[in-house]
Order: structure tokens, then sequence, then C-alpha cells
């Protein structure tokens, strides 16, 4: 048998010429997105003020199984891809387990995260239909890095407003975004009615997701050529993600290997999404079967505490309601270290998959990340993000499982980014000043029963 090396790469002929989008095969489809002024299913028009054109097609398209990846998107693509999948030798050896470990490393870009793959293709949209700009918010600061850097590239405007609390934690991510040309403002801000409304509201919070988002859509609509990019849970992000899994699966065929159980983090479900795509459409046509496990932070456990229902995706209620699983579009998470995946909800695709018992979810505990952050530094060099780190501690946990039960199964996790940005939380965790801050039923309920209620 062929040695599998430690990096399996592809070549350039080999990466994918087209995003796959997984609902083609969901035989539940997701429920349609609601026009938060009528409640009724959203149309392209209702959308055309805020998003892209082209995006708007591509957020309601649920038919159509494969879509051309345009040929400037996957030039820039060539950059920086195809990613490795690396079999993580060193890490099963330190766990002493029969289970075989592999890793699709998306950190390998300026940006440091998957986030490029969809950021580089929502600039690309924009600048086709003429546009000056586009507006967006940012958690821990890799999805407005990203669209930094795919905004210069493609000369739009790029302005990004930035969860007040990563804006203070993590100035360099803040200059990085500033070199590329964005313009950062932290919010809730004083630069939207939206942003005045929520600190009225909320004096003194360090912001949220969902508040940033409104902020953003607000900009966007108000200032003429600028529409809204968001960087997670929308369809058309987890389409674009699709290369990652798409990559997978191609290096993973090219060696004859068969994964058992498939992980990622889940934030808004966009790497998770995009990673397990091709493998949940063959799942979905009968072809073959895997287990896929979302790993979401205990603070925030939208999948595995929320409740499936429709709601906002931001806190503001400026955006289409989506049917997900959800904590309230008002939850406001604790302060957790993995900013990106600080989100009250969770990507309609992925939440449908998950209420039909085709795919699981766990949530784990901060101070248990930071232990495999460490672990996985340790013996496999990358310094892993805070939010990649959730998948690794899954995976460090079913490859314990093999250990246990002496099957040597096959585990793929997404390793989304490197945490260079995150040494204010590795700092905490060094210094034994880490804590778990897990919300109460109470305070879960309390937001859950402000959720709109629509039949
Ligand atoms: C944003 C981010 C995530 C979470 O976002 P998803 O849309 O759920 O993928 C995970 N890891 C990294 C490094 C991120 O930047």
């Amino acid at each position: 048998m062929t040695k599998i090396p430690y990096k399996i790469y592809l070549e350039e002929k080999e990466m994918p010429k087209q995003w796959y989008n997984v609902r083609a095969d969901m035989k539940n489809k997701p429920a349609p997105i609601l026009n938060p002024a009528t409640l009724k299913p959203v149309t392209k028009e209702d959308l055309k003020p805020v998003f892209c054109d082209e995006l708007i097609d591509q957020e309601l398209d649920d038919t159509t199984p494969y879509i051309d990846i345009p040929e400037e998107i996957h030039t820039f693509y060539k950059m920086y891809r195809p990613s490795p999948l690396v079999r993580a030798y060193f890490l099963e050896k330190a766990l002493d387990t029969p289970a075989k470990i592999y890793y699709k490393f998306e950190g390998n870009n300026t940006s440091g995260s998957h986030k490029l793959n969809s950021a580089i293709a929502q600039a690309y949209y924009a600048k086709q239909q003429g546009l000056k700009g586009v507006t967006t918010e940012t958690g821990a600061g890799q999805w407005g890095t990203a669209l930094s850097m795919a905004c210069s590239f493609f000369g739009l405007d790029c302005k990004v407003y930035m969860v007040k609390v990563s804006y203070e934690q993590k100035p360099f991510r803040r200059e990085v975004m500033r070199t590329y040309g964005a313009d950062v403002t932290p919010s809730p801000s004083d630069t939207t009615q939206v942003g005045i409304k929520i600190l009225e509201e909320f004096p003194g919070t360090t912001g949220s997701l969902g508040c940033a988002i409104s902020e953003a859509v607000e900009a966007a609509v108000t200032n003429e050529g600028y529409r809204y990019v968001l960087g997670s849970v929308l369809s058309q992000v987890l389409l674009h993600q699709s290369v990652i899994g798409l990559e997978t699966k191609t290096a993973l065929d090219k060696y004859g290997i068969v994964p058992d159980i498939i992980i990622g983090c889940a934030g808004g479900g966009s790497n998770l999404g995009g990673l397990i795509s091709p493998f949940m459409g063959e799942k979905l046509r009968g072809e073959r079967d895997y287990r896929f496990i979302a790993v979401e932070p205990a603070s925030c456990p939208s999948l595995t505490r929320g409740k499936y229902a429709y709601d906002y995706c931001d806190t503001g209620k400026v955006c289409p309601l989506q049917k997900m699983y959800t904590l309230g579009s008002g939850f406001m998470p604790s302060a957790n270290h993995a900013g990106g995946l600080r989100y009250h909800g969770m990507s309609s695709i992925l939440s449908q998959l998950y209420a039909d018992g085709l795919m699981e979810a766990v949530s784990v505990e901060q101070t248990a990340v930071f232990e495999a952050a460490q672990k996985f530094a340790r013996v496999e060099g990358i310094l892993p993000a805070p939010e990649s780190s959730h998948a690794i501690r899954a995976a460090i946990d079913e490859a314990l499982k093999c250990k246990e039960t002496g099957e040597a199964k096959t585990i793929v996790f997404g390793l989304t980014g490197t945490g260079y940005f995150d040494m204010t939380a590795y700092q905490k965790f060094n210094d034994h000043e880490m804590t778990d801050y897990i919300p109460s039923d109470a305070d879960i309920e309390k937001s859950l029963s402000k959720l709109p209620k629509i039949d």
C-alpha cells in the first residue's frame, strides 16, 4: 500500500472549477428566508438594495448542483490554493490512538482563515455589478481582513463594522485591515441609527456579530453604490466554501481514503458546511454514509441548546429572517475568545440537515479547547485559531474513543485558521486565568422568549 504522505497537495489543475450547492441534493430544503417587513418569503427585488444581484441568485438557488467558478476567482484562488490536507501523524502518535487523523488547513493566507474563499467571490460579483464598495461586520476580524484583501485586489471600497470587544482586544487585526485600505469602525457605534439604539438599550455592551451586521446593513442601504456582504451563515457563503470539501474529497480519493467522521467548528456554519458538502451530497444521494460533527462553544450553543425556529439574523432586525437553530437574535454571548463562533444562529442549510438527523453537534468548553490547541501546536507545529481548536478538541476526543475501543477510524477535521492574532487568549490560558462561561437555561429561555411568532 502506498504510504500516505504528511501532506497531500493537489495540482492546480485538480482544483475545482465549480462550486457544489448541497441544497440541490436535499430532499427537505432549508425553509425560505423571509422579508423582515412583510414576513413573506423574500423576492429578488426585496434583496436588491442590500445584496449584489448575482449573489442573490446564488442565495435563492436551491436546485442547481454545480455553479461555475468565474475565471478571475479561480485565478485568485491559485494564489493560496489548493490548500494541503495533512495527515496528523504526530498527533496520532502523541495520543497513542489507532485512529487516522487528517486536517484540511485553510490558514495559509494573510487573512489566516478560510474566509478568503468567499470574500474573493463576493468582492468579484460586487465589482462586476459596477458598485463602489461593500460594507460588512467582522467578529474576531478574520472576515474583515479577508474582505479587505479581496476589495483591495478588485479596487473596491470596504467599510467594516468590527465587534467592539475584538476591536479592543485585537488592534493588530484592525491594522491589517487598514493596511489593505478598509475603513474600520467599532460596533455598536454612533454612526448608524441602529447602533445608537443598541447603545441606549445595552449601555457599555462589547457588541456582538448580530449588532455589527445591523450597522453594516444600514450603512449599505444608506450609501449610494454600496451593498452589504456577509462572511458566514448565508447559503451563498456555504456554496463558495464548498471548495474546501471538494479539494478534500479529491485528495482523499487520490489515495483511496474514505473518512468515517468529518468534524468542523461551527460559528455561522460556513467552513463546516463547505467541508462536508460533497460528502453530505453522497450521503443524501444514498451513495455512502459518514458521521458529521459540528463543534460549537458551550458559551454560544445554538445547535445543542437553541431552538429550530424563524429568527432575525441580526440584533437590529433589519436583515431577512431565516429558519435556523438560534439562541435568539438578542442573545449576548459572553466575551469568549473564539470571536468567530459568537453568533446566535446557524446556517439554514446546516440547521435543516441537523433537524433531519443527518449531522451531529457537540459543545465544548473554552479551557478544554485551549488544552487541545496547545497539544496540537506542540506536536503538529501550527498555532491554531481558537475557533479551529474547537474542531481539534472534538477530533482528539473521537481519536481517544478509538483508543478505548481499538477501532482505527479515519477522522477528517477542518483546521480553519491560525491564531497569531489571538495571543491575548493564549496568554489567559497560559496564565491559568481562562474561565468557562456557560449560559444558564434561564438566560437562554429569556432570549428565546423574544423569538418572532411565525407559523
Ligand atoms: C470565522 C471563523 C470560523 C467560524 O465561521 P464559520 O462560518 O462557522 O466557518 C472558524 N474558524 C475561523 C478561523 C474563522 O475565522
